[in-house]
């Protein structure tokens, strides 16, 4: 990461919607930790304590190219079924524009969360948001004794039925956790 990206404002801090003048955050100090932090082994651990704020990085990470951040930050269980590669090229190819996080819903059930934003991309037809409600689960690592949100990705097909145990490793059956949410 070059330093002139370090010092621009973070993408996740544009919000074509906002008429609001408080100072937004550059990106060494909102999203880059995040995205350090997982894709490079020498940094701090920082972990996401918010769906918003992992949604945020995620945001950031599509506008600066970063699609291993993107995966490493997917439930576990559907990491391997992403396409990199498409990711890669969908973020690429969109002309970014700005973030508005309308809703966060903060706690959902024991482990759940939703983030309802508008992702703003430009078109030669003018600005268009992609307007979402994504799913969020936390994972508590027994072993560390540490939690993590990651992103439930509604497309990938899981090959889970709704009485198995769930793919977030909760112990619970898929049809009463992350099933509701996906
Ligand atoms: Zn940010
Ligand atoms: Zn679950």
């Amino acid at each position: 990461m070059s330093t002139s990206a370090a010092l621009q404002t973070c993408p996740c801090q544009t919000n074509p919607a906002s008429e609001t003048t408080t100072a937004p955050l550059l990106y060494k100090d909102c999203c880059q930790p995040y995205h350090d932090s997982l894709l490079n082994k020498e940094a701090d651990d920082i972990k996401a304590k918010t769906a918003e704020r992992l949604m945020r990085t995620r945001y950031s990470a599509f506008v600066l190219i970063k699609p291993e951040y993107i995966v490493k930050t997917t439930l576990p269980a559907q990491q391997s079924l992403l396409d990199v590669t498409a990711i890669e090229e969908w973020a690429t190819k969109t002309d970014w524009a700005g973030l508005e996080v309308v809703e966060h819903r903060a706690k959902l059930g024991k482990r759940h969360a939703q983030v309802e934003f508008k992702a703003y991309f430009r078109t030669p037809n003018g600005l268009q948001a992609h307007h979402e409600l994504s799913a969020f689960v936390k994972v508590v690592s027994k072993a560390h004794h540490d939690a993590r949100w990651y992103f439930l990705d509604p497309t990938v097909p899981m090959t889970v039925t709704q009485k198995q145990p769930c793919i977030c490793g909760s112990g619970e059956k898929f049809k009463r956790c992350c099933g509701l949410y996906s």
